[in-house]
């Protein structure tokens, strides 16, 4: 099952949980795992607190740090986006969450959420596989 969003800043992070749990609940699987990717090399998926928006301001911020950007990245000289490459290949592409119960369980302050990292786009693909457990 697939889904998109749009995003509105060169980065950001959006919360996809509600997307991601309304299709759990629609699968009627009651026990399994729940794969949630994004089809894209410049965004990422994690699981961080969802309460406080800081949090991924920091975030993005702290990357910012630790893989500047134009730093002589040979990928630049190509669409001169290659920081967000490398954010998006150190954060991952995916998050694997455990459904319990018809839902996924995630602890109190836990959302998922997608990492834009060379917006905006006017859609982002995410795809979601649910694997059932006996
Ligand atoms: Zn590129």
């Amino acid at each position: 099952m697939q889904f998109t969003i749009s995003t509105g800043r060169h980065k950001e992070c959006i919360e996809i949980t509600e997307q991601v749990r309304s299709i759990v609940r629609d699968s009627g699987i009651e026990r399994g795992l729940c794969h949630v990717m994004v089809l894209h090399a410049t965004a990422a998926v994690i699981v961080n607190e969802n309460d406080d928006p800081n949090i991924g301001v920091d975030l993005l911020n702290a990357l910012d740090g630790a893989v500047p950007e134009h730093a002589g990245w040979l990928h630049d000289r190509v669409d001169n986006n290659a920081q967000a490459h490398i954010n998006a290949s150190i954060m991952g592409p995916s998050e694997t969450v455990p459904i319990e119960g018809g839902d996924l369980v995630l602890g109190t302050w836990q959302g998922l959420m997608v990492v834009e990292l060379d917006g905006p786009r006017a859609s982002r693909r995410v795809e979601v596989t649910i694997v059932p457990i006996a």
